[in-house]
C-alpha cells in the first residue's frame, strides 16, 4: 500500500512541507505529490506524535469522505475561525467577552447570549468566528483528535507582565499546528504598561512584530477600555484574507464538534463549526461516534436557524450521546453507511481505552516497583459536560507531587454508572461526579461494595477535596 505525502499530511492535519521536510531528515527525498510506502508512513506518523492506524481500517471511513467530497461544489471565501490563547490573568476572557459586547451585530444583541463553544461576529471587512474556550488545552485536545478548527491565534500578552511560561507554550502549539499568530498586546490602559518589553521578549522567541521588520501583527489593546480592539480585529481580517481560506459552500456539510453537553429536557447539546458545506435542520448527521438527524439547530443567541454555512458555530439537537470536542461530524445521506462508520469508531475507541488501561496498569506496576516510596491516588470522573471534565482533567493533573501521583484512570460525560463503579472498584479508585449523580444500579453496585461517591458541583471542592485525599496518603514522616 502507497500514500501521497498531501495525504498523509491532511490525515494527520499537518502541513504536507512537514512531512517532505520530515522525509528529508529521514534521508528521503519527496515531493507532497509523491507517494510513500506504508512502513516510512507508519514512522512519519509515530515522529508526529501520532497512532499510526493501518490502512485497512481507515477504509470505512475513506469510502464516505470520498462519496461526501464528491457532492460539495461552489468553493468561496469563508471567515477565519480564531481562538485565543495566552497565559492566565492576561485577558483572554475579557477580550472575548468585550468583542462580543461590542461586535455582535445590534439587534441581536437583545437576546440572551448563549454559550455554545463559539460565536461569529460581523466586521467592516467581514465575519470572523471566534472559539470561546480560550486556552491551549482546548486547543491541543482538538488537534489531538487530528481536527484544524483555528485558522488564526490570538496571543494576549498583558503589557504590565510580559512573557511567562503559558506565552511561551501557546506559541509553540501554534506553531506545531502551523497556525499564524497575531499578538494582542493588552493592559495598555495600565500605568505599569510596558509594550516596549513585550516586543523585546517575544523577538527573544522569534515572533518579530512587523513595525521592527518581522512579520507578526501586534495590536496594543485593553480589553477593559475597549481601546485597539478594532485594529486587532482588523489585522485577523487582512490575515485571513492572505490566507485566503475558502470552502464550498454547497453540498453536504463537514466540519468539527466543539463541544457537548448533557442537558435537563434537551438531552444531548452538541455545538459543532461548519468546515465546509451548509449545513441544514433535518440532516442525518455522523458526529465522533454517534449518528442522528439534526432535530433543531440554534445559534449563539439562542435563536432558532435553518442553515449553517462555513466557519459558522450551531448547537443542534437529535443525537443520542454526547461526542467529544474535537470530534469529526459530517452529514450523510446512507443511514446504513452511517451506523457501520459509527460502530467501527466505537469499537476503535473502545480498544484505544483498553489499551490505556493495560498501560496504565503496567506503568503504574513499573513506577512502584522503581520507586518504593511514590503513592497514588487513582480517580474515576465523571461530568456533565465537556467543558468541565477538561477543566477538571487539567486541574488534578497539576496536583501530583513526588510523592502522591494523581491518576485519573477513567473519566467521561454522563452519570455515574455500574461500569464505573466496577472500573474504582477493581482499580481501588475514588469515584468523583461531577454535577452528575450515579444511575440506581451504580448506586446498589457501590453500596454491595461498600464504596464511596462523591459528588460535587463547584470545581474547587473537587481539586480540595483531592488535595486531602493526596495527604491522607502521604506516608508520615519519620
Ligand atoms: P484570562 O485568565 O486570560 O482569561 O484573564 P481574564 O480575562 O480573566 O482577566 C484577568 C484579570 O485582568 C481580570 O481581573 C480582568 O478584569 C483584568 N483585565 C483583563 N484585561 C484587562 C485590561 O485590558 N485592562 C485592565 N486594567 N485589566 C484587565
Amino acid at each position: 500500500e502507497q500514500i501521497a505525502v498531501a495525504d498523509l499530511a491532511q490525515r494527520m492535519a499537518v502541513k504536507a512541507r512537514e512531512v517532505t521536510k520530515l522525509l528529508m531528515k529521514m534521508g528521503e527525498m519527496a515531493t507532497e505529490s509523491d507517494t510513500i510506502d506504508q512502513a516510512t508512513a507508519s514512522l512519519i506518523v509515530e515522529e508526529m506524535g501520532h497512532n499510526p492506524v493501518p490502512v485497512s481500517d481507515t477504509k470505512v471511513e475513506d469510502d464516505l469522505h470520498d462519496a461526501v467530497d464528491e457532492r460539495s461544489s461552489n468553493v468561496q471565501a469563508r471567515p477565519p475561525v480564531v481562538t485565543i490563547m495566552g497565559h492566565v490573568d492576561h485577558g483572554k476572557t475579557s477580550l472575548l467577552d468585550k468583542i462580543r459586547e461590542t461586535k455582535v451585530a445590534t439587534g441581536e444583541a437583545g437576546g440572551i447570549t448563549q454559550h455554545i463553544g463559539a460565536y461569529h461576529v460581523k466586521t467592516a471587512r467581514g465575519v470572523i468566528t471566534f472559539l470561546d474556550t480560550p486556552g491551549h488545552a482546548a486547543f491541543s485536545a482538538m488537534r489531538s483528535r487530528g481536527a484544524q478548527a483555528t485558522d488564526i491565534v490570538v496571543l494576549v500578552v498583558a503589557a504590565d507582565d510580559g512573557m511567562m511560561p503559558q506565552t511561551e507554550e501557546a506559541i509553540d502549539h501554534a506553531r506545531a499546528a502551523g497556525t499564524p499568530i497575531i499578538v494582542a498586546i493588552n493592559k495598555m490602559d495600565k500605568p505599569s504598561a510596558d509594550p516596549d518589553r513585550v516586543l523585546n521578549e517575544l523577538t527573544a522567541k522569534q515572533v518579530i512584530s512587523e513595525e521592527w521588520g518581522g512579520d507578526t501583527p501586534m495590536a496594543r489593546i485593553s480589553a477593559k477600555t475597549g481601546e485597539g480592539i478594532d485594529e486587532l480585529l482588523e489585522y485577523i481580517s487582512l490575515t485571513a484574507e492572505l490566507m485566503e481560506l475558502e470552502a464550498p459552500l454547497d453540498g453536504a456539510a463537514q466540519g468539527v464538534v466543539i463541544e457537548s453537553r448533557l442537558e435537563k429536557g434537551r438531552g444531548p447539546v452538541v455545538s459543532v463549526l461548519v468546515k465546509k458545506g451548509t449545513l441544514k435542520q433535518g440532516d442525518l448527521v455522523l458526529a465522533g461516534e454517534y449518528y442522528g438527524k439534526v432535530r433543531a439547530m440554534t445559534d449563539e443567541h439562542g435563536k432558532r436557524i435553518q442553515s449553517a454555512g462555513p466557519s459558522i458555530p450551531v448547537e443542534i439537537l437529535g443525537l443520542p450521546e454526547t461526542p467529544a470536542a474535537g470530534s469529526e461530524f459530517l452529514v450523510v445521506t446512507d443511514e446504513k453507511k452511517a451506523r457501520e462508520v459509527a460502530d467501527f469508531r466505537a469499537n476503535r475507541e473502545r480498544e484505544q481505552q483498553l489499551d490505556r488501561q493495560n498501560t496504565m496498569r503496567l506503568e503504574s506496576l513499573f513506577e512502584q516497583m522503581e520507586q518504593g516510596d511514590v503513592s497514588f491516588l487513582n480517580i474515576v470522573l465523571k461530568t456533565d459536560v465537556r467543558g468541565s471534565l477538561e477543566a477538571l482533567l487539567s486541574a488534578l493533573n497539576e496536583l501530583s507531587t513526588d510523592e502522591v501521583k494523581v491518576r485519573v484512570i477513567s473519566s467521561g460525560v454522563g452519570p455515574i454508572s455500574e461500569s464505573d463503579v466496577t472500573l474504582a472498584e477493581s482499580s481501588e479508585a475514588v469515584l468523583l461526579g461531577f454535577n452528575v449523580r450515579a444511575d440506581a444500579t451504580a448506586r446498589r453496585k457501590a453500596d454491595a461494595a461498600d464504596m464511596d461517591i462523591r459528588y460535587y458541583s463547584v470545581i474547587y471542592g473537587l481539586i480540595d477535596d483531592v488535595k486531602a485525599a493526596m495527604s491522607g496518603l502521604l506516608a508520615p514522616e519519620h
